[in-house]
């Protein structure tokens, strides 16, 4: 396992896609956390979440970077190097709100 991600060029500005998980807002599932792709803009849900659809996305697009999304913290996450990373504070998502948490 390497101890530094070698996907940060990957990063991008995204637009989020939604306010909430996706396919939990699709279904009317409840998610613990929020991640968001920053290769896409795709939100999905953490691994704590009962579907996981933040992971599912990494493994349906082979997208390796999430960030922490709700609200933003300023850190991410590398699915593939399993490394936390630092976004710094020009580098965060800020959340459109208010997050659609539990409906
Ligand atoms: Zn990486
Ligand atoms: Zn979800
Ligand atoms: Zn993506």
């Amino acid at each position: 396992m390497a101890d530094e991600c070698t996907h940060t060029d990957q990063i991008r500005k995204v637009t989020p896609s939604a306010l909430g998980c996706e396919e939990c807002l699709k279904i009317g599932s409840r998610w613990v956390h929020l991640r968001l792709c920053r290769i896409c803009g795709h939100v999905g849900c953490c691994d704590q979440s009962p579907h996981r659809h933040a992971r599912k996305h990494f493994h349906a697009t082979n997208h390796p970077i999430i960030e922490g999304y709700d609200p933003p913290e300023g850190w991410a996450w590398c699915y593939v190097d399993k490394v936390g990373l630092d976004l710094g504070d020009d580098n965060v998502t800020p959340h459109n709100g208010p997050i659609p948490r539990y409906v």
